[in-house]
Protein backbone atom coordinates (compact mmCIF):
# COMPACT_ATOMS: atom_id res chain seq x y z
CA UNK A 1 0.00 0.00 0.00
CA UNK A 2 2.46 2.56 0.99
CA UNK A 3 4.62 1.66 -2.19
CA UNK A 4 1.30 1.79 -4.07
CA UNK A 5 1.45 5.25 -2.58
CA UNK A 6 4.48 6.81 -3.12
CA UNK A 7 3.91 5.36 -6.82
CA UNK A 8 0.64 7.50 -6.69
CA UNK A 9 2.64 10.42 -5.30
CA UNK A 10 5.09 10.40 -8.07
CA UNK A 11 2.97 10.11 -10.71
CA UNK A 12 1.65 13.26 -9.50
CA UNK A 13 4.48 15.24 -9.26
CA UNK A 14 5.41 13.87 -12.56
CA UNK A 15 2.28 14.42 -15.04
CA UNK A 16 -0.77 16.13 -12.78
CA UNK A 17 -0.87 19.59 -13.85
CA UNK A 18 -3.00 20.98 -11.04
CA UNK A 19 -5.31 24.05 -11.55
CA UNK A 20 -5.07 26.84 -8.09
CA UNK A 21 -1.28 25.19 -7.61
CA UNK A 22 2.68 26.27 -6.68
CA UNK A 23 3.53 24.61 -9.62
CA UNK A 24 7.22 24.28 -8.40
CA UNK A 25 6.96 23.29 -4.93
CA UNK A 26 4.24 20.47 -6.02
CA UNK A 27 6.26 18.66 -8.73
CA UNK A 28 9.46 18.89 -6.35
CA UNK A 29 7.19 17.41 -3.42
CA UNK A 30 8.23 20.26 -0.80
CA UNK A 31 4.16 21.44 -0.69
CA UNK A 32 1.76 18.88 0.92
CA UNK A 33 -0.59 16.95 -1.41
CA UNK A 34 -3.44 14.99 -0.43
CA UNK A 35 -5.28 12.07 -2.12
CA UNK A 36 -8.81 12.28 -1.68
CA UNK A 37 -10.60 8.98 -1.04
CA UNK A 38 -14.10 9.47 0.46
CA UNK A 39 -16.99 11.63 2.01
CA UNK A 40 -20.17 10.92 3.81
CA UNK A 41 -22.23 13.91 5.09
CA UNK A 42 -19.37 16.47 5.66
CA UNK A 43 -16.53 14.24 6.18
CA UNK A 44 -14.06 13.35 3.78
CA UNK A 45 -10.96 10.79 4.06
CA UNK A 46 -7.68 10.34 1.93
CA UNK A 47 -6.32 7.33 1.00
CA UNK A 48 -4.17 7.27 4.37
CA UNK A 49 -7.88 6.59 6.23
CA UNK A 50 -7.48 10.24 8.03
CA UNK A 51 -10.56 12.12 7.97
CA UNK A 52 -11.15 15.89 7.86
CA UNK A 53 -14.51 18.13 8.24
CA UNK A 54 -14.26 19.07 5.10
CA UNK A 55 -15.43 23.12 6.57
CA UNK A 56 -15.34 24.38 3.17
CA UNK A 57 -17.91 21.83 1.03
CA UNK A 58 -14.77 21.80 -1.56
CA UNK A 59 -14.61 25.00 -3.15
CA UNK A 60 -18.41 26.01 -1.45
CA UNK A 61 -19.88 23.50 -3.95
CA UNK A 62 -20.75 20.22 -1.96
CA UNK A 63 -24.26 22.09 -0.08
CA UNK A 64 -25.60 18.56 0.49
CA UNK A 65 -22.94 16.87 1.93
CA UNK A 66 -21.27 13.96 0.53
CA UNK A 67 -22.45 10.08 -0.43
CA UNK A 68 -25.43 11.07 -1.26
CA UNK A 69 -27.38 8.07 -2.76
CA UNK A 70 -30.25 9.40 -4.35
CA UNK A 71 -27.91 11.55 -6.77
CA UNK A 72 -25.46 9.42 -7.27
CA UNK A 73 -28.55 6.76 -8.53
CA UNK A 74 -30.02 9.37 -10.84
CA UNK A 75 -26.50 9.92 -12.41
CA UNK A 76 -26.01 5.95 -12.94
CA UNK A 77 -29.98 5.85 -13.75
CA UNK A 78 -29.41 8.74 -16.21
CA UNK A 79 -25.66 7.05 -17.94
CA UNK A 80 -27.92 3.69 -18.22
CA UNK A 81 -30.63 4.90 -20.56
CA UNK A 82 -29.05 8.02 -22.34
CA UNK A 83 -25.75 8.99 -21.46
CA UNK A 84 -25.44 12.03 -23.85
CA UNK A 85 -27.09 13.86 -26.56
CA UNK A 86 -26.94 17.30 -27.38
CA UNK A 87 -29.10 20.57 -26.47
CA UNK A 88 -28.78 21.95 -30.09
CA UNK A 89 -31.70 22.72 -32.00
CA UNK A 90 -34.28 22.50 -29.76
CA UNK A 91 -33.16 18.80 -28.55
CA UNK A 92 -33.30 18.09 -24.50
CA UNK A 93 -34.33 15.54 -22.38
CA UNK A 94 -36.93 15.67 -19.30
CA UNK A 95 -34.31 16.09 -16.85
CA UNK A 96 -33.07 18.78 -18.81
CA UNK A 97 -36.55 20.34 -18.91
CA UNK A 98 -37.37 19.39 -15.43
CA UNK A 99 -34.58 20.99 -14.15
CA UNK A 100 -34.70 24.60 -15.89
CA UNK A 101 -38.93 24.49 -15.16
CA UNK A 102 -37.43 23.88 -10.97
CA UNK A 103 -34.46 27.03 -11.80
CA UNK A 104 -37.44 29.03 -12.66
CA UNK A 105 -39.76 28.14 -10.18
CA UNK A 106 -37.22 28.99 -7.31
CA UNK A 107 -35.51 32.08 -8.74
CA UNK A 108 -36.31 35.06 -8.05
CA UNK A 109 -38.92 37.16 -9.64
CA UNK A 110 -39.10 38.10 -13.35
CA UNK A 111 -36.59 35.43 -14.57
CA UNK A 112 -37.42 33.39 -17.68
CA UNK A 113 -34.91 30.88 -19.42
CA UNK A 114 -31.99 29.06 -18.40
CA UNK A 115 -28.85 28.07 -20.58
CA UNK A 116 -26.75 25.25 -19.32
CA UNK A 117 -23.14 25.19 -19.41
CA UNK A 118 -20.14 23.65 -17.47
CA UNK A 119 -18.94 25.63 -15.12
CA UNK A 120 -19.34 28.87 -13.41
CA UNK A 121 -16.39 30.60 -15.74
CA UNK A 122 -18.45 29.62 -19.03
CA UNK A 123 -21.46 30.79 -17.71
CA UNK A 124 -19.71 34.40 -17.09
CA UNK A 125 -18.58 33.99 -20.68
CA UNK A 126 -21.63 33.70 -21.77
CA UNK A 127 -22.71 36.45 -20.02
CA UNK A 128 -20.26 38.60 -21.52
CA UNK A 129 -21.57 37.41 -24.92
CA UNK A 130 -24.99 37.84 -24.33
CA UNK A 131 -24.56 41.40 -23.02
CA UNK A 132 -23.07 42.60 -26.38
CA UNK A 133 -25.41 40.78 -28.24
CA UNK A 134 -28.33 42.57 -26.08
CA UNK A 135 -27.55 45.86 -27.19
CA UNK A 136 -26.39 44.99 -30.56
CA UNK A 137 -29.43 43.69 -31.55
CA UNK A 138 -31.44 47.10 -29.65
CA UNK A 139 -28.95 49.15 -32.17
CA UNK A 140 -26.04 50.67 -29.54
CA UNK A 141 -23.57 48.78 -30.68
CA UNK A 142 -20.84 51.22 -28.33
CA UNK A 143 -22.56 49.98 -25.32
CA UNK A 144 -20.30 47.50 -24.52
CA UNK A 145 -18.23 47.96 -21.60
CA UNK A 146 -18.76 46.03 -18.21
CA UNK A 147 -17.89 47.19 -15.18
CA UNK A 148 -16.78 44.51 -12.29
CA UNK A 149 -15.39 44.88 -8.74
CA UNK A 150 -12.04 44.90 -7.07
CA UNK A 151 -12.10 41.81 -4.98
CA UNK A 152 -14.99 40.30 -7.31
CA UNK A 153 -14.44 36.39 -8.25
CA UNK A 154 -16.15 35.42 -11.48
CA UNK A 155 -13.80 32.62 -13.21
CA UNK A 156 -10.37 32.03 -14.68
CA UNK A 157 -10.98 32.32 -18.47
CA UNK A 158 -9.49 35.51 -20.79
CA UNK A 159 -12.90 37.24 -20.16
CA UNK A 160 -13.80 36.12 -16.86
CA UNK A 161 -10.71 36.42 -15.35
CA UNK A 162 -10.60 39.82 -16.46
CA UNK A 163 -13.78 39.92 -14.40
CA UNK A 164 -12.24 38.86 -11.62
CA UNK A 165 -10.56 41.49 -9.54
CA UNK A 166 -8.06 39.37 -8.09
CA UNK A 167 -4.29 40.06 -8.68
CA UNK A 168 -3.10 36.30 -8.31
CA UNK A 169 -5.96 36.10 -11.39
CA UNK A 170 -4.07 38.92 -13.55
CA UNK A 171 -0.65 38.71 -12.49
CA UNK A 172 1.48 37.52 -15.79
CA UNK A 173 -1.43 36.76 -17.83
CA UNK A 174 -2.20 40.07 -19.56
CA UNK A 175 -5.38 40.58 -17.67
CA UNK A 176 -7.54 42.12 -17.45
CA UNK A 177 -8.51 42.79 -21.11
CA UNK A 178 -10.58 45.86 -22.25
CA UNK A 179 -13.94 46.41 -22.15
CA UNK A 180 -13.74 45.17 -18.28
CA UNK A 181 -12.95 47.75 -15.79
CA UNK A 182 -12.87 47.23 -12.22
CA UNK A 183 -14.55 49.77 -9.68
CA UNK A 184 -14.44 49.48 -5.31
CA UNK A 185 -14.46 46.62 -3.38
CA UNK A 186 -17.21 46.93 -0.83
CA UNK A 187 -15.22 45.83 1.70
CA UNK A 188 -16.20 48.31 4.43
CA UNK A 189 -13.90 46.45 7.06
CA UNK A 190 -10.61 47.52 4.80
CA UNK A 191 -11.67 50.08 2.60
CA UNK A 192 -13.88 52.51 4.52
CA UNK A 193 -12.39 55.63 6.05
CA UNK A 194 -12.74 55.15 9.78
CA UNK A 195 -15.21 57.68 9.87
CA UNK A 196 -17.62 56.58 7.73
CA UNK A 197 -20.50 54.98 8.77
CA UNK A 198 -21.47 51.47 6.29
CA UNK A 199 -24.38 53.47 4.66
CA UNK A 200 -21.90 55.78 3.90
CA UNK A 201 -19.23 53.86 2.67
CA UNK A 202 -22.17 52.42 0.67
CA UNK A 203 -23.17 56.03 -0.89
CA UNK A 204 -19.26 55.69 -1.50
CA UNK A 205 -19.21 52.55 -3.52
CA UNK A 206 -22.13 53.67 -5.74
CA UNK A 207 -20.53 57.24 -6.23
CA UNK A 208 -17.44 55.61 -7.61
CA UNK A 209 -19.36 53.52 -9.71
CA UNK A 210 -21.43 56.82 -10.70
CA UNK A 211 -17.97 58.53 -11.09
CA UNK A 212 -16.53 55.69 -13.48
CA UNK A 213 -19.82 55.16 -15.40
CA UNK A 214 -19.96 58.81 -16.35
CA UNK A 215 -16.05 59.33 -17.32
CA UNK A 216 -16.47 56.51 -19.54
CA UNK A 217 -19.94 57.45 -21.52
CA UNK A 218 -23.36 55.61 -20.28
CA UNK A 219 -23.63 55.25 -23.66
CA UNK A 220 -20.29 52.56 -23.68
CA UNK A 221 -21.18 51.15 -20.31
CA UNK A 222 -23.67 48.00 -20.71
CA UNK A 223 -23.45 46.05 -17.58
CA UNK A 224 -22.09 45.30 -13.91
CA UNK A 225 -21.35 41.92 -12.19
CA UNK A 226 -20.88 41.65 -8.96
CA UNK A 227 -21.40 38.34 -6.48
CA UNK A 228 -24.21 39.36 -3.68
CA UNK A 229 -21.84 38.40 -1.12
CA UNK A 230 -18.16 38.78 -1.71
CA UNK A 231 -16.78 35.04 -1.76
CA UNK A 232 -13.13 34.27 -3.04
CA UNK A 233 -11.97 37.97 -2.33
CA UNK A 234 -12.81 37.40 1.19
CA UNK A 235 -15.63 36.18 1.80
CA UNK A 236 -17.31 39.82 2.84
CA UNK A 237 -21.24 40.78 2.90
CA UNK A 238 -22.30 44.32 1.62
CA UNK A 239 -21.86 47.17 3.60
CA UNK A 240 -25.43 48.49 5.05
CA UNK A 241 -27.59 49.93 1.98
CA UNK A 242 -25.07 48.63 -0.86
CA UNK A 243 -27.56 46.84 -3.64
CA UNK A 244 -29.83 49.66 -3.47
CA UNK A 245 -27.66 52.49 -3.84
CA UNK A 246 -25.94 50.79 -6.74
CA UNK A 247 -29.00 49.52 -8.18
CA UNK A 248 -29.99 53.28 -8.81
CA UNK A 249 -27.28 54.18 -10.71
CA UNK A 250 -27.59 50.85 -12.54
CA UNK A 251 -31.06 51.92 -13.65
CA UNK A 252 -30.00 55.64 -14.31
CA UNK A 253 -27.70 55.03 -17.00
CA UNK A 254 -29.44 51.73 -18.41
CA UNK A 255 -26.98 49.15 -17.34
CA UNK A 256 -27.61 45.94 -16.79
CA UNK A 257 -26.78 43.58 -13.75
CA UNK A 258 -25.46 40.51 -13.44
CA UNK A 259 -25.67 38.52 -10.24
CA UNK A 260 -23.18 36.34 -9.62
CA UNK A 261 -25.10 33.71 -7.82
CA UNK A 262 -22.36 31.11 -8.43
CA UNK A 263 -21.62 30.17 -4.32
CA UNK A 264 -25.15 32.45 -2.81
CA UNK A 265 -27.54 29.89 -5.50
CA UNK A 266 -29.40 27.49 -3.62
CA UNK A 267 -29.64 28.18 -0.33
CA UNK A 268 -26.14 29.41 1.14
CA UNK A 269 -27.53 32.29 2.57
CA UNK A 270 -30.43 30.80 4.05
CA UNK A 271 -32.57 31.71 1.09
CA UNK A 272 -33.01 30.33 -2.49
CA UNK A 273 -30.63 33.20 -4.12
CA UNK A 274 -28.86 35.88 -2.84
CA UNK A 275 -30.47 38.05 -4.79
CA UNK A 276 -33.99 37.45 -2.73
CA UNK A 277 -31.62 37.82 0.46
CA UNK A 278 -29.98 41.36 -0.27
CA UNK A 279 -33.36 43.05 -2.46
CA UNK A 280 -31.46 42.52 -5.78
CA UNK A 281 -33.09 42.87 -8.97
CA UNK A 282 -30.86 40.83 -11.73
CA UNK A 283 -31.54 40.70 -15.29
CA UNK A 284 -28.99 38.36 -15.72
CA UNK A 285 -28.20 35.30 -12.84
CA UNK A 286 -25.01 33.18 -12.56
CA UNK A 287 -24.76 29.40 -11.43
CA UNK A 288 -23.02 26.50 -11.00
CA UNK A 289 -21.59 25.30 -7.74
CA UNK A 290 -24.88 24.18 -5.67
CA UNK A 291 -26.95 23.62 -8.62
CA UNK A 292 -25.83 19.72 -8.71
CA UNK A 293 -24.12 20.15 -5.16
CA UNK A 294 -20.81 19.31 -7.45
CA UNK A 295 -22.00 15.91 -8.17
CA UNK A 296 -21.66 16.65 -11.75
CA UNK A 297 -20.01 19.89 -13.29
CA UNK A 298 -23.31 21.99 -14.36
CA UNK A 299 -23.61 25.76 -15.04
CA UNK A 300 -26.20 28.08 -15.62
CA UNK A 301 -27.11 31.75 -16.66
CA UNK A 302 -30.70 32.68 -15.32
CA UNK A 303 -31.99 35.05 -18.11
CA UNK A 304 -34.94 37.92 -17.39
CA UNK A 305 -37.67 38.06 -19.09
CA UNK A 306 -36.69 41.71 -20.40
CA UNK A 307 -33.40 40.59 -21.59
CA UNK A 308 -35.25 37.29 -23.13
CA UNK A 309 -37.20 39.18 -25.37
CA UNK A 310 -34.53 40.99 -26.90
CA UNK A 311 -32.51 37.70 -27.20
CA UNK A 312 -35.99 36.59 -29.31
CA UNK A 313 -36.02 39.50 -31.58
CA UNK A 314 -32.92 38.67 -32.35
CA UNK A 315 -32.96 35.82 -33.70
CA UNK A 316 -35.74 36.51 -35.70
CA UNK A 317 -33.49 38.77 -37.04
CA UNK A 318 -29.93 37.25 -37.21
CA UNK A 319 -30.93 33.14 -37.00
CA UNK A 320 -30.02 30.85 -34.81
CA UNK A 321 -27.90 31.82 -31.64
CA UNK A 322 -24.39 31.35 -32.49
CA UNK A 323 -23.30 30.27 -29.15
CA UNK A 324 -23.32 26.61 -27.51
CA UNK A 325 -21.00 24.00 -26.16
CA UNK A 326 -21.60 20.30 -26.79
CA UNK A 327 -22.08 19.35 -23.49
CA UNK A 328 -24.74 22.16 -22.67
CA UNK A 329 -27.53 20.47 -20.54
CA UNK A 330 -25.69 17.53 -20.73
CA UNK A 331 -27.82 14.70 -19.84
CA UNK A 332 -26.01 13.31 -16.22
CA UNK A 333 -25.34 16.58 -15.11
CA UNK A 334 -29.04 17.99 -15.55
CA UNK A 335 -30.01 14.41 -14.00
CA UNK A 336 -27.63 15.61 -11.18
CA UNK A 337 -29.71 18.69 -10.49
CA UNK A 338 -33.07 17.94 -10.39
CA UNK A 339 -32.05 14.96 -8.06
CA UNK A 340 -30.06 17.47 -5.79
CA UNK A 341 -32.49 20.41 -5.70
CA UNK A 342 -34.83 17.57 -4.80
CA UNK A 343 -32.50 17.08 -1.71
CA UNK A 344 -32.16 20.39 -1.14
CA UNK A 345 -35.96 20.72 -0.36
CA UNK A 346 -36.13 17.00 1.50
CA UNK A 347 -33.46 17.64 3.62
CA UNK A 348 -34.61 21.40 4.32
CA UNK A 349 -31.09 22.67 3.92
CA UNK A 350 -32.14 26.25 3.28
CA UNK A 351 -33.57 26.79 6.40
CA UNK A 352 -30.27 25.19 7.79
CA UNK A 353 -28.00 27.30 6.13
CA UNK A 354 -29.45 30.18 7.34
CA UNK A 355 -29.97 28.99 11.28
CA UNK A 356 -27.02 26.56 11.50
CA UNK A 357 -24.55 29.33 9.66
CA UNK A 358 -25.72 32.00 12.06
CA UNK A 359 -24.61 29.59 15.03
CA UNK A 360 -21.59 28.75 13.89
CA UNK A 361 -21.07 32.75 13.35
CA UNK A 362 -21.77 33.52 16.43
CA UNK A 363 -20.02 30.93 18.21
CA UNK A 364 -16.73 31.99 16.24
CA UNK A 365 -17.20 35.04 17.44
CA UNK A 366 -17.21 34.00 20.65
CA UNK A 367 -14.27 32.15 20.56
CA UNK A 368 -11.56 34.17 18.44
CA UNK A 369 -13.11 37.25 17.72
CA UNK A 370 -11.39 39.41 20.77
CA UNK A 371 -7.77 37.36 20.32
CA UNK A 372 -5.55 40.65 19.48
CA UNK A 373 -4.88 39.36 16.09
CA UNK A 374 -8.49 38.87 14.85
CA UNK A 375 -9.63 41.82 13.00
CA UNK A 376 -12.61 40.63 11.82
CA UNK A 377 -15.47 37.79 11.64
CA UNK A 378 -17.93 38.00 9.59
CA UNK A 379 -20.20 36.20 7.50
CA UNK A 380 -23.82 35.60 6.63
CA UNK A 381 -25.86 32.05 6.08
CA UNK A 382 -23.58 29.25 5.84
CA UNK A 383 -20.33 31.47 4.88
CA UNK A 384 -18.44 32.95 7.59
CA UNK A 385 -14.61 34.31 7.45
CA UNK A 386 -12.03 35.53 10.17
CA UNK A 387 -9.65 37.97 9.17
CA UNK A 388 -6.36 38.33 10.75
CA UNK A 389 -4.45 41.56 11.51
CA UNK A 390 -1.21 42.70 12.84
CA UNK A 391 -3.01 45.45 14.68
CA UNK A 392 -6.54 45.61 15.13
CA UNK A 393 -6.84 48.80 16.62
CA UNK A 394 -5.36 50.44 13.89
CA UNK A 395 -6.21 48.31 11.11
CA UNK A 396 -2.31 47.23 10.13
CA UNK A 397 -2.11 43.47 8.18
CA UNK A 398 0.16 41.59 8.34
CA UNK A 399 2.92 41.30 5.57
CA UNK A 400 1.77 38.87 3.09
CA UNK A 401 4.78 37.38 2.81
CA UNK A 402 4.69 36.07 6.54
CA UNK A 403 1.41 33.55 5.26
CA UNK A 404 -0.17 33.72 8.09
CA UNK A 405 -3.66 32.89 7.02
CA UNK A 406 -2.20 30.12 4.94
CA UNK A 407 -0.22 28.82 7.88
CA UNK A 408 -3.46 28.79 10.37
CA UNK A 409 -5.30 26.99 7.61
CA UNK A 410 -2.42 24.38 7.24
CA UNK A 411 -2.36 23.90 11.28
CA UNK A 412 -6.56 23.75 11.56
CA UNK A 413 -6.05 21.23 8.31
CA UNK A 414 -3.44 18.96 10.52
CA UNK A 415 -6.49 19.03 12.79
CA UNK A 416 -8.89 17.68 10.51
CA UNK A 417 -10.67 20.86 9.93
CA UNK A 418 -10.38 21.84 6.15
CA UNK A 419 -10.67 25.87 5.91
CA UNK A 420 -9.57 27.71 3.50
CA UNK A 421 -7.16 30.25 3.06
CA UNK A 422 -8.35 33.31 0.97
CA UNK A 423 -6.26 34.09 -1.81
CA UNK A 424 -5.86 37.77 -1.12
CA UNK A 425 -5.51 38.73 2.36
CA UNK A 426 -5.05 36.82 5.79
CA UNK A 427 -8.41 35.50 5.89
CA UNK A 428 -9.78 31.87 6.94
CA UNK A 429 -12.63 31.18 4.95
CA UNK A 430 -15.80 28.74 6.00
CA UNK A 431 -18.62 27.56 3.62
CA UNK A 432 -19.42 23.82 5.23
CA UNK A 433 -22.16 21.87 3.35
CA UNK A 434 -25.40 23.40 3.95
CA UNK A 435 -26.12 20.01 6.22
CA UNK A 436 -23.82 21.32 8.65
CA UNK A 437 -24.88 20.11 12.80
CA UNK A 438 -24.41 22.05 15.39
CA UNK A 439 -22.02 19.53 16.95
CA UNK A 440 -20.31 19.68 13.62
CA UNK A 441 -19.84 23.60 14.06
CA UNK A 442 -18.67 22.98 17.26
CA UNK A 443 -15.65 20.82 15.98
CA UNK A 444 -15.26 23.68 13.38
CA UNK A 445 -14.72 26.60 15.91
CA UNK A 446 -12.83 24.85 19.07
CA UNK A 447 -10.31 23.94 16.19
CA UNK A 448 -10.05 26.93 15.10
CA UNK A 449 -9.40 28.37 18.27
CA UNK A 450 -6.56 25.97 18.68
CA UNK A 451 -5.04 26.44 15.26
N1 LIG B 1 -18.30 32.95 -9.97
C1 LIG B 1 -18.12 32.82 -8.65
C2 LIG B 1 -18.84 33.74 -7.73
C3 LIG B 1 -17.27 31.83 -8.15
O1 LIG B 1 -17.08 31.73 -6.83
C4 LIG B 1 -16.64 30.97 -9.06
C5 LIG B 1 -15.74 29.91 -8.56
O2 LIG B 1 -15.41 29.84 -7.41
C6 LIG B 1 -16.85 31.16 -10.42
C7 LIG B 1 -17.69 32.16 -10.84
C8 LIG B 1 -16.14 30.30 -11.42
O3 LIG B 1 -16.66 29.03 -11.39
P1 LIG B 1 -15.81 27.81 -11.99
O4 LIG B 1 -14.66 27.61 -11.08
O5 LIG B 1 -16.81 26.69 -11.96
O6 LIG B 1 -15.43 28.18 -13.36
Amino acid sequence: MLEQSNELSAWDRDHFFHPSTHMGTHARGESPARVMAGGEGVTVWDNTGKKSIDAFAGLYCVNVGYGRQKIADAIASQAKNLAYYHAYVGHGTEASIRLAKMIIDRAPKGMSRVYFGLSGSDANETNIKLIWYYNNVLGRPEKKKIISRWRGYHGSGVMTGSLTGLELFHNAFDLPRAPIMHTEAPYYFRRADRSMSEEQFSLYCADKLEEMILAEGPDTVAAFIGEPILGTGGIVPPPAGYWQKIQAVLNKYDVLLVADEVVTGFGRLGTMFGSDHYGIKPDLITIAKGLTSAYAPLSGVIVSDKVWQVLVKGSDKLGSLGHGWTYSAHPICVAAGVANLELIDEMDLVRNAGETGAYLRTELAKAVGGHKHVGEVRGDGMLAAVEFVKDRDDRVFFDPTLKVGPQIATALAASGVIGRAMPQGDILGFAPPLCLTREEADTIVAKTADA
